[in-house]
């Protein structure tokens, strides 16, 4: 009923593919979202970082297509806040060469990040388990989706970089073991990574051998060139036949 009714106000707001969702040309719409002029400012590719910023028991790697930046912040946030869900599918699009690299990464699972409950009921659906379930298809790689939000935490983005890390503190656990396995934990943005590196803790806790993340867009903040140890590698998987 909820998701319903979100999708005719996702309609409602963006109620036809005719005008760009970025900047609102109505004129030379060649993609189905974006303009060719704003399409031509998205430029996916295989990133993926770590930082020493990150705990010993968190995220490993961070993959992501594209840097948080217009246009797709703001197509990202048409698909969270206003139920956009067709945009998935684009979505996906952009990401086609990172999942090229992923499958070839080993992973045994892909994980969605959980929304609590009381969340989910407000926003009808989580973006995440949306992604995921897109990913798991294009990839092959089984989805799971076994962690469980436990405290109705405050949304990351309202917060200063500092409290990010405690506001979402001990906030996830693990519904079943995951003893040995290689976890990919799905959302859409990946910024400070306090919120992956909560759930990778919390699948570490039940067994996981190694978890890192895997989102639609990564911050900027990654473009510094210490964190990109793993862009080469990436890169060079990346061009592989
Ligand atoms: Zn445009």
């Amino acid at each position: 009923m909820i998701r319903r009714v979100w999708e005719r106000m996702g309609e409602f707001l963006f109620p036809s593919r005719a005008v760009c969702l970025n900047c609102g040309d109505p004129s030379g719409l060649e993609e189905e979202w974006l303009c060719a002029r704003c399409r031509a400012r998205l430029k996916p590719g295989v990133h993926a970082v770590q930082s020493d910023e990150w705990p010993e028991d968190g995220v490993s790697r961070a993959w992501f297509a594209l840097y948080y930046e217009e246009p797709i912040a703001r197509l990202i946030r048409a698909f969270k806040y206003d139920g956009v869900y067709r945009l998935a599918p684009f979505f996906i699009s952009c990401m086609r060469s990172l999942l090229a690299t992923i499958r070839s990464e080993g992973f045994d699972c892909v994980v969605p990040v959980p929304l609590h409950e009381k969340r989910l009921r407000e926003r009808g659906f989580n973006q995440a388990e949306v992604m995921a379930a897109f990913i798991s298809q294009e990839t092959g790689i089984p989805l799971r989706d076994v962690l469980r939000r436990t405290r109705n935490t405050k949304r990351q983005a309202r917060l200063p970089v500092t409290s990010r890390r405690e506001n979402v503190h001990g906030a996830f656990t693990c519904a079943c073991r995951l003893s040995g396995l290689k976890v990919l934990l799905v959302d859409d943005v990946f910024t400070t990574g306090s919120t992956a590196n909560s759930c990778a803790k919390a699948l570490r806790l039940a067994g996981a051998r190694d978890a890192q993340a895997l989102t639609l867009a990564g911050s900027r903040r990654y473009r510094r060139s210490k964190d990109r140890i793993y862009r080469k590698n990436a890169a060079s998987n990346s061009s592989k036949p």
